[in-house]
């Protein structure tokens, strides 16, 4: 079982401490007696303890970083939202393809904003602009928040914000386990509380540091029982042998142990596999024994932003696993709602 989350070093910026939540924080890690430094500026964090980049790396997967949220403006958020809700960066998991590896570059550690007020009131100016349609913030672009979220109770609060507002949606998607202190928020029905999920195989090779599968199960049952509508991430979607018969299990588990209301508004969304050239490079420096496939000769290239494609799975392939998953859902969860496959 993964633990939750305690950092194993602590750098604070100086003005966090005008926050009541930078205030706590600090309160809360000398009562661990977990070492704090400071830092300028939660950008800007050099020198981590380790002798070599893949040591450092490590290091700042478990350094945690309190700081002040400068930039309110939100980027776009899709095809699962229009914002994203900047309320942490990073993440403690381990999980080989994660694109937060190339996204943060020399920046891999976690960082917790404290100025959650402000960063609502910039929500409430993107409503407004949209109003009276809705508007859905997604919590999770740049961090699994649910795994660091036992500390802060930033998303605690977001979800506790939106829950009162008109106009705005929250989501968010966690390999974590560690729910429970968000289980009596007052959500009000307008957060989908998402979970990744996957096969056991991908689970157990490719996501070291995250709950495993049955913790996950278990947390959304408890999810699901606290009113939050539910939903489920496959991603990614990896063709190894034998993966129609693993997803076909991860199906049937989930079928098994949910209980029923847990499936009456339930989403999924499909992501497959894809991978950049950066990113296999970043890939294969920090996890050099990963079992994970990256064979551009195998995928299909597809071009991108800037000069950059992705290689994802040939069209026969994907149309394979759209159909062996959609065929799952339907087998399985017949009143679910399938959002998208990419
Ligand atoms: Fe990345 Fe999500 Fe894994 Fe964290 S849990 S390492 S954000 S894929």
């Amino acid at each position: 079982m993964v633990k939750p989350f305690i950092p194993e070093l602590v750098y604070m910026e100086p003005r966090a401490l005008e926050y009541p939540l930078g205030q706590n924080l600090k309160e809360k890690f000398d009562d661990m007696g977990i070492e704090i430094r400071q830092t300028t500026s939660h950008n800007q964090v050099r020198n981590l303890p380790g002798e070599n980049d893949f040591q450092k790396y490590r290091t700042a997967k478990s350094t945690l970083v309190v700081g002040v949220r400068k930039t309110l403006k939100f980027d776009t958020s899709k095809p699962s939202a229009e914002y994203a809700i900047p309320l942490a960066t990073g993440c403690m998991g381990h999980c080989h393809y994660c694109y937060l590896q190339t996204t943060m570059g020399s920046k891999p550690y976690i960082r917790t904003y404290v100025n959650v007020e402000e960063i609502f009131d910039a929500a409430e100016k993107y409503m407004q602009g949209r109003a009276p349609e809705e508007t859905r913030f997604e919590a999770s672009c740049t961090s699994d928040i649910v795994g660091v979220d036992h500390l802060t109770h930033s998303l605690k609060q977001a979800i506790e914000y939106f829950g009162e507002s008109e106009n705005g949606r929250l989501r968010f998607v966690t390999k974590f386990a560690h729910v429970d202190h968000l289980l009596d928020a007052k959500h009000n029905g307008r957060t989908r509380f998402r979970f990744s999920m996957n096969a056991d195989y991908v689970i157990k090779y490719l996501e070291p540091g995250t709950s495993r599968l049955n913790e996950r199960i278990e947390a959304a049952a408890k999810v699901a029982k606290a009113g939050y509508p539910l939903g489920f991430i496959i991603a990614p979607i990896y063709l190894y042998e034998d993966w129609k018969e693993g997803y076909r299990i991860l199906f049937e588990k989930l079928h098994d142990r949910l209980p029923d209301y847990a499936t009456k508004d339930l989403t999924f969304e499909l992501i497959q596999h894809r991978f950049t050239k950066p990113a296999k490079r970043v890939i294969q420096k920090n996890y050099p024994m990963s079992k994970l496939e990256m064979d551009e000769e195998k995928r299909k290239y597809k071009w991108g932003k800037y000069g950059i494609g992705k290689y994802v799975y040939q069209n026969d392939e994907q149309e394979d696993m759209k159909q062996t998953l959609g065929g799952y859902i339907d087998q399985y969860f017949p009143e679910a709602r399938l959002e998208y496959f990419t």
